[in-house]
Order: structure tokens, then sequence, then C-alpha cells
């Protein structure tokens, strides 16, 4: 069956494998400063946002996503007062930061405002947390942002795009020095750190350089599945040098546990860091 372009969209990924989703309607196309915007109306998938051609969000399985960037460090840091996140201007990680009442500030540096207005418009229950009072939004590099601090933030999130274009700079070792300094030492960062089936290479080494600069036992990569994304599972890794979401009793998590999540909980905690024999086969052999 030949896809119809003016019926599907397609996500071509490194011209070798595809994704496709039919939609209804054609919402939103802009080139901002950075790269082409666009949002699908579409029956399986709810509405899509494609940034530079690839998935981003999706309504259909986005909350697995934003849960599981959000949610394991939440619920294994003892106290999260200060949190930054640089990247996910579909404020869908701020969404979820936000239902913890104890964090009091909230910065999100999104170097691409347009992505921000465009997901405000579309995604109104993804991105409503980028309307509380605790949220403050820069529109910076967060290479070049995260550089000012030092032990400065409880919790930082690196919501990015893959490291292409303005996103690679998300990928440097100086950026993880960067991330370090700024983090308190009883402070975490987690990473999204993509699929370990597809980008095996990048995924590997992402995950080399985090544990030299955080630890070899500190960066610890978990998995979870989103179909929209290439090869259906993703990775993340979280980086801490006190806290160790491994060790975390389930009854401390329980206590952390914000209610009403629909993909991240105290089981799904303790079974993510398990890592298939194929993915340790990937980490030990870049070790
Ligand atoms: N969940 C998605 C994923 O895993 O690919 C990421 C979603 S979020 C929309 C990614 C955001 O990172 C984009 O809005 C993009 O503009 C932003 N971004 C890319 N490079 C950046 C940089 N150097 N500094 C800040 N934001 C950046």
């Amino acid at each position: 069956m030949s896809l119809n372009q003016s019926e599907w969209f397609t996500e071509a990924f490194q011209g070798k494998t595809a994704f496709s989703v039919r939609y209804s309607r054609k919402l939103y196309d802009s080139l901002s400063d950075f790269q082409r915007i666009e949002v699908f109306d579409t029956e399986p998938m709810g509405r899509i946002l494609i940034l530079g051609g690839c998935f981003m969000v999706t309504e259909k399985d986005s909350f697995v996503y934003h849960e599981m960037l959000v949610h394991p460090a939440m619920s294994a840091l003892k106290e999260v007062r200060k949190v930054l996140i640089i990247g996910g201007g579909d404020g869908g990680a701020v969404t979820e930061v936000v239902k913890h009442p104890e964090v009091e500030s909230l910065v999100l540096c999104e170097i691409d405002p347009l992505v921000i207005h465009a997901c405000k418009d579309y995604f109104p229950s993804i991105s409503a947390g980028l309307n509380d009072p605790r949220v403050t939004i820069v529109n910076d590099d967060g290479a070049a942002f995260v550089a000012n601090f030092n032990n400065e933030f409880d919790l930082i999130l690196v919501d990015s795009t893959d490291p292409v274009g303005p996103g690679q700079a998300l990928f440097e070792i100086s950026f993880y020095e960067s991330i370090k300094r700024s983090l308190r030492h009883s402070g975490a960062a987690v990473f999204q750190t993509e699929s370990p089936f597809f980008m095996e290479d990048v995924f590997s080494e992402t995950v080399m350089n985090l544990k030299r600069v955080f630890g070899s036992q500190t960066a610890l990569p978990y998995l979870a599945t989103i179909p929209s994304y290439p090869g259906g599972l993703w990775s993340f890794t979280f980086c801490s040098e006190t806290c160790s979401p491994i060790l975390a009793a389930p009854d401390s998590l329980q206590k952390r546990l914000v209610q009403n999540l629909k993909y991240y909980s105290v089981d799904v905690h303790r079974g993510c860091f398990a890592l298939p024999v194929f993915v340790q086969q990937l980490l030990k052999n870049s070790d």
C-alpha cells in the first residue's frame, strides 16, 4: 500500500526505517529560527507535534515519556525544591513536575519560543504546567544557560531533541560537566538518552560519557516503551552522586508518588532499571 502524503505523515529514520500515521488535518506548519514545527490531527494518536520531521509529542503516548522522565527521580530524591528543565518546550515534563507540591521553583530553558507557543495553542493539557506560577521560561541554549550556575538545583531534566542542530550541544561532555556543577550535592540529573535499538552508538556513547562525568556507578539507564519514537524502546539515564533510584525503598517511593499517573508506579520504578541482556551488552562493549 503506497502512503499518500496528503493523508499520511511519515518520519523516515536515517533513511532506513519509517513510522507513519494517517492524519485528518494539518493544524500548524511554521519554520522557526531553529526547526520546522508541524502539528497534525490524527485519528490513531490524537494530535502530534513534529519538529524537524521527527515525532516529538503525541496525545496517545507522550504520557509515558513525560512520566518516566520526571517521576523516577522525583520519587527517589528525598526533597526537590528547585528544578531546571532543558529543552522540553512542549511543557509535558513541566506539567508532571508541578504535580509535586513541594517544588518551589522550576526553570524551563527552551531554545525555541515558537515550540512553546505552538504547544500552548495545540496541546493545552500537555502544556498546562507552563502556566503554573512556579514556572519561569527562558529562551536560550541550554548548554550556555546551565554554565551560569553552581550547586543550584535539586533536579535537572534534559528533555532534548536528537543530537542534531541545536540538540548537539546537549550531548557534549562539557554540557554534562556544567550540569554536574549546577546540581546540589544531594541532587540528580536525568537525560533522555535515545533508542538502544536504533541508535545503539549514540545510546552507549552517551551513557559512557555520563558515567565518565558522574561516576560509573551513578549513571543508571532505564527504559520505557514509546511507540512513536524510532524503535519503540526508549532510554533515560539517571545521574546522581548521592541518590540511588535502585536502592530506594518501595515505601519511600510510594510516599512520594503523586496520584493519577497512567504509566509510572512503584512497580514500574523497580522494574525499569532492569536492563535486557542486549542493552547490558551494548554498555559493556562501550566500557
Ligand atoms: N521528548 C522529545 C524527545 O525525546 O525527542 C523532546 C521534546 S522537546 C520538544 C525537545 C526540545 O528541545 C525542542 O523544543 C527543542 O527546541 C529543544 N532544544 C533543542 N536543542 C536545545 C538547546 N541546545 N537548548 C535548549 N533547548 C533545546
